[in-house]
């Protein structure tokens, strides 16, 4: 604050505005929801996301309770030129969610959730998180495709494209959405669809936060469990040789309704894995199977040749468990850097360069991992939506985690970016845009979209043309 009678906030381009008080207290006035600055009730957990190395913190948020507030608050910003950050659950890595001394969007109290069951939609507001979706919808035996960890943003989630253990079965989250309703950077409020503003809807399918703010996301849903077949299995790391040729075999000769991760890590302290393998390097996979119960042993017969895991927790369960078994491993708050790539197989070098890599590895919470894809992201057109990369069968990567003050940090860091660059030349030249860093320059996410990042600036041109919606992996409007 300047004067008494001034705030300052960032604005478009590095500039400083100074909002006189008035101004915000017109803005008040027109909002059902509420306006925070720093030291209000509620501003300590509106400014709080998920990775703890994200220091950026707005100078203004606005927590709206409609697509009215929403409009209200678009214009404003665009009348004031500020910068506008907006936040679904708060868990990209790079902290897009706040916009750095400016004003930012926090969703959060639009979470509201409707199934339609007879028409399998689910109609879910922009702030719900993944287990909102999936607990509601599961209810009736349905699900659509989101990812595995319940405390993720459905909004974040969903418009970088998305996927989970179903999409080997139903595509990327996106080939799941069947309308949203948007409020674009001219505060109208609009919904797009394959049928109505088209191209709009092509451009979300992937395309970030670039285009507007989403206040509702209406999903197809498709029968699943819901008790599914699913946990966690861990074999020495000592077998990894083995483990991840096995992995490879069972992944090729997969039917869609068997997703496997693979994981090497270092065995937490947790009352499921016996003593003697606390902190101990293992090979894990963490599957979920959601075909007919009665062939599982058949589908992951392959894994029988392992011998004995030294965790086995594999068994019929309900579908959301298995989506949030792996919540504890990502605790909200402790410092994340992860670098990632979409693979198209897995060769033999890949395979005993990750495990090379890993032995090597310092941080003890640091995690090389493998998901499994494919399946039915191929079978449309690289430009059905602005997500692409339907050439992928497995995403890879390397996850660097430790606590706030950690004196290693650097060299953990440093680690991460040495074995993701050998990593890098398995790649497919793609990558998941949800996953990049903050400190990913613009090529990474020109190299997300491939060849369909033109299109999507000539989206942005017709519906963003000043850029009002750049905090976020930014696609520049064409020009
Ligand atoms: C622990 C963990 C597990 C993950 N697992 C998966 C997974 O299984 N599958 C997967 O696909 N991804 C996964 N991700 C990546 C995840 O998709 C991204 O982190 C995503 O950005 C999170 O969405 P959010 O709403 O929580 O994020 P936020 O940080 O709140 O938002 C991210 C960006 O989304 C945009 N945005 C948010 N809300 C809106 C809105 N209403 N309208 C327009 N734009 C909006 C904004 O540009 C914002 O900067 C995971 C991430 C973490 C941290």
């Amino acid at each position: 604050m300047t004067t008494r009678t001034t705030i300052e906030v960032a604005g478009l381009d590095g500039t400083v505005v100074a909002l006189r008080r008035e101004l915000l207290e017109g803005l008040v006035s027109r909002l059902a929801g509420t306006l925070l600055r720093p030291g209000d009730d509620g501003w300590a957990e509106a400014v709080l996301v998920w990775n703890g190395m994200v220091n950026r913190r707005p100078a203004l948020i606005v927590q709206p309770t409609s697509a009215a507030d929403v409009a209200a608050v678009i214009e404003f910003a665009a009348t004031h030129r500020l910068l506008l950050g907006i936040k679904g659950g708060g868990h990209n890595i790079g902290g897009t969610a706040l916009a750095p001394r400016g004003l930012t969007l926090d969703m959060s109290r639009m979470r509201e959730l409707t199934v339609d069951r007879d028409a399998r939609r689910v109609h879910a507001g922009p702030g719900c998180r993944l287990s909102d979706v999936d607990r509601a919808t599961q209810q009736h035996g349905l699900a659509t495709v989101l990812g595995f960890v319940s405390e993720v943003g459905i909004a974040g989630l969903t418009l970088g494209g998305g996927f989970g253990y179903l999409t080997r079965r139903f595509g990327w989250t996106v080939d799941n959405l069947e309308e949203v309703e948007i409020v674009t950077a001219d505060a109208r409020v609009r919904v797009a669809s394959r049928t109505e503003n088209a191209e709009l809807f092509w451009a979300l399918r992937g395309g970030g936060g670039n285009f507007g703010v989403v206040t509702r996301f209406t999903f197809r849903l498709h029968e699943v469990g819901p008790t599914v077949h699913g946990g966690l299995i861990a074999w020495p790391f000592e077998r990894a040789a083995d483990v991840l040729r096995t992995y490879r075999t069972l992944t090729l000769g997969a039917p869609r309704e068997l997703a496997v991760w693979l994981m090497l890590l270092r065995a937490p302290a947790a009352p499921f894995v016996p003593e003697p393998w606390h902190g101990r390097r293992i090979c894990a996979m963490s599957v979920c199977y959601t075909g007919d119960l009665a062939r599982v042993e058949r589908v992951l017969e392959p894994l029988r040749t392992l011998g004995e895991p030294v965790v086995d927790l594999l068994r019929r369960q309900p579908y959301v468990e298995v989506q949030s078994y792996l919540d504890a491993t990502e605790p909200k708050g402790h410092h994340y850097y992860w670098r990632t790539e979409y693979v198209a197989e897995l060769s033999d070098e890949l395979l005993s360069t990750s495990r090379d890599l890993f032995a090597r590895f310092t941080n003890p919470a640091a995690q090389l991992g493998i998901l499994h894809l494919g399946g039915a992201l191929s079978e449309r057109d690289p430009d059905d939506g602005a997500v692409g990369n339907r050439d992928v069968r497995y995403a890879c990567g390397v996850l660097g985690m430790w606590e706030p003050q950690e004196p290693e940090a650097g060299a953990y860091r440093a680690s991460v970016d040495e074995a993701w660059r050998r990593l890098r030349s398995f790649g497919t030249g793609g990558n998941y845009v949800n996953f990049q860093l903050a400190e990913d320059d613009h090529a990474r996410t020109v190299d997300a979209y491939g060849k369909n990042y033109e299109r999507l600036r000539r989206a942005k041109a017709a519906y963003d043309p000043g850029n009002l919606f750049r905090v976020n992996r930014n696609v520049l409007p064409a020009t």
